[in-house]
Formats: C-alpha cells, sequence, structure tokens
C-alpha cells in the first residue's frame, strides 16, 4: 500500500506523535514523509532518519505561518499528483483541520483519533475511543486516500538512524489564503500534557492547601519527570491553570504512568486518562471511583503520603 505521514510541526519544531505515524503508516507499506512549511531541511533530515522511505516537502515562505486553507489546498494538490491510499497523521489542533478540508476537497473521509489499526487487504479498520471512552468503535473509509489522524501515544515511535539518507523531493505549494497570521504570543504556561510519558494530576483533594497540595505534586512529578495534570475542579478553584486540565473539556492523555492524587474519577475527567497504561491513586476515600480504573491504589491522606512516596523515587533513582 502506498501511505504517507503527515509531520506536523510549529516553525519546524516537530510534534513527536509525528514519528509515531510515520512509524505506523510503515508497518502498511513503503512510505513517504510528507512536510509543509518553510525551512524544512533540517526536519526533512530528521524524517528520513525516522524511517521514511522519501521525502515530499512543500517548501516555501508562504507557508511560513499555519494556514488552515494554504495547507490543506497544497496537501489537496500533492495527493492529487501521487494518489496514496492512506495518509497518517498525528491528532492536532492543525490535522484535524487540515485533513477534513483536504478529505472535503477530495471527497474523503477522516477517521480521527484513533488508537488501534489493522489492514483488512487495501482498507485500514481503524478503532477510536467514543462515548467519552466508554466503548470503541471500529471505522473504515471506503474513498481514498484514507486519512486516520492518530492519538499521540497511543503507537511506537520508531528508532532514530542517525544519518540515513533517501530522497527528497520538493513540490509548489498553493500559499493563497484569506487569512494571515499577525503575531504569536506565548501562552502563560507552556505544558506539553499530551505527549507526556508520566503525568501527576491533582484534584479537589489538595482543597486545605492548594498550594502546598501542587507543590507536593509538582515535586514528585519533578523527580519522575511527569507533567503535571488536573482535574477540572482544581482548574474551576484556580488552583492551577487550565492549560493543565486533563479530561472531557481539558486534554486527553496516553501516558505509561499516570498518577491521580485527590482525585475522585468522575466521568468526565477518566475520559482523559483511561487510556494510560498504568494509574496509580491516592485517595484518603477507598470507595473513589478512581480505584476501579488504578492498578495501584493507595488509600491515604495526600499531604502525608506524597512526601514520603517522593522520597522513596529520589532513594530509588539516586536523586
Ligand atoms: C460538561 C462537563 C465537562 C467536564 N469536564 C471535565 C474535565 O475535562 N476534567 C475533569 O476533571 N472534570 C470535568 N468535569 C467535572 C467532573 O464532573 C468532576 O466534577 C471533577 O472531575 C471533579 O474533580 P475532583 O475529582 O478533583 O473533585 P472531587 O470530585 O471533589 O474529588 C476530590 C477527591 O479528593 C479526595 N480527597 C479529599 N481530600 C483528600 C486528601 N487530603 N488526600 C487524598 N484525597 C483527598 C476525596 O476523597 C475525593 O475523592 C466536567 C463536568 C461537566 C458537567
Amino acid at each position: 500500500m502506498k501511505t504517507w505521514a503527515y509531520i506536523d510541526h510549529f516553525q519546524g519544531e516537530p510534534v513527536p506523535a509525528s514519528w509515531e505515524a510515520l512509524g505506523v503508516a510503515k508497518t502498511f507499506g513503503e512510505v513517504t514523509a510528507v512536510i509543509l512549511g518553510a525551512g524544512l531541511d533540517a526536519l526533512a533530515q530528521i524524517a528520513l532518519e525516522y524511517g521514511a522511505d522519501s521525502v515530499l516537502v512543500a517548501d516555501d515562505p508562504a507557508l511560513a505561518d499555519y494556514r488552515a486553507e494554504a495547507f490543506a489546498a497544497t496537501l489537496t494538490a500533492l495527493i492529487t499528483d501521487s494518489a496514496p491510499q492512506a495518509i497518517f497523521l498525528p491528532t492536532t489542533t492543525r490535522t484535524r483541520e487540515v485533513a477534513a478540508m483536504s478529505a472535503f476537497d477530495l471527497a474523503s473521509g477522516v477517521l480521527v483519533d484513533v488508537t488501534a489499526l489493522e489492514a483488512q487487504d487495501e482498507t485500514i479498520l481503524a478503532t477510536r475511543p467514543v462515548y467519552e471512552g466508554k466503548l470503541f468503535e471500529k471505522v473504515t473509509c471506503s474513498a481514498r486516500p484514507q486519512f486516520i489522524t492518530l492519538r499521540a501515544r497511543a503507537f511506537p515511535k520508531p528508532a532514530r538512524q542517525a544519518g540515513r539518507s533517501g530522497a527528497i523531493t520538493k513540490a509548489a505549494a498553493q500559499a493563497e489564503s484569506k487569512t494571515s497570521v499577525e503575531g504569536f504570543t506565548p501562552a502563560e504556561t507552556n505544558v506539553n500534557l499530551a505527549d507526556a510519558g508520566v503525568v501527576v494530576s491533582g484534584g479537589r483533594g489538595v482543597a486545605n492547601d492548594p498550594a502546598k497540595g501542587f507543590g507536593l505534586i509538582g515535586d514528585l512529578a519533578k523527580t519522575i519527570g511527569g507533567a503535571v495534570g488536573a482535574s477540572r475542579a482544581a482548574v474551576d478553584a484556580n488552583y492551577i491553570p487550565y492549560a493543565h486540565q486533563v479530561g472531557q473539556t481539558g486534554k486527553v492523555v496516553s501516558p505509561d504512568l499516570y498518577v491521580a492524587v485527590g482525585i475522585s474519577g468522575a466521568v468526565q475527567h477518566l475520559v482523559g486518562m483511561r487510556s494510560s497504561k498504568v494509574v496509580v491513586a491516592v485517595n484518603k476515600d477507598a470507595e473513589a471511583p478512581i480505584f476501579t480504573q488504578a492498578r495501584y491504589g493507595v488509600v491515604a491522606d495526600l499531604f502525608t503520603f506524597l512526601p514520603i512516596l517522593n522520597a522513596a523515587f529520589k532513594k530509588k533513582l539516586g536523586k
């Protein structure tokens, strides 16, 4: 099967899940990495090192800033020229737009936020969570190409092989767009939860002393190399900014380890972390629903238990 992997990036900085998409595409056949933007030489080389058989770049100063119309029009033109059967993208805000617009141009469809895949001849059977993660739906796309966006960390990242070479082909951009980017303002907090391998999240359980509670959660996250997440109750109470929120109206995370501290386990929270590989819950209420999701549960007061856990990790990790 002729497959493409779309490498999503912000000004040349790749979204890590792009390499997961590349690894997946390679399991279905020869893979071309497709990159749109400006100044892409370094990124094209990295795509080869992550296993792309070839790279197709639309490298044009007019594509320096992401704009949905220009990127989708360019992708549509490239697909029309080469006719791949499937294109795999990491699921990001940008790729949701680009895939949808390009699929519309080509009278095809998009399978979004996919967590598992299998081949049925030339058609791909994709699994994705629906109804807040309570059910897994199996879906296919009958038109071509099949656009498939993959949930971050649901698939393995291929090993990088330094110096690996391959053909890099340049293609023209379709840069016309009614929108233009006037500038960027850095967010107050820069949290990358979606790509985190470890997430330590806090909830309303810290209410007795939120600053101390999230201080302890931050310390533990730092010791074990994790990002800090939160429940909506903690965000609504202004214990921590919204960028940290996990759940239905926050971020969806799939870390190897998710530590839920003082979080009850409401369904709207679970939908954001249900695909974590190992869940540890710390809660003083032995009946808290979060324990039904947890491989390891600790019934304890977080203010007493977290310093002990952190000290034990530090000792074990020699920190
Ligand atoms: C439309 C909609 C969207 C929503 N989206 C989200 C979302 O994206 N994310 C989200 O998280 N929620 C979301 N919610 C809210 C959700 O329903 C819950 O209200 C919320 O998740 C509860 O947060 P919590 O677990 O921190 O608080 P609580 O439910 O109040 O739980 C606090 C827990 O802390 C424990 N605890 C208390 N003190 C301690 C202590 N000292 N040590 C240890 N444990 C302690 C308690 O036993 C309790 O289990 C949404 C709700 C709606 C209606």
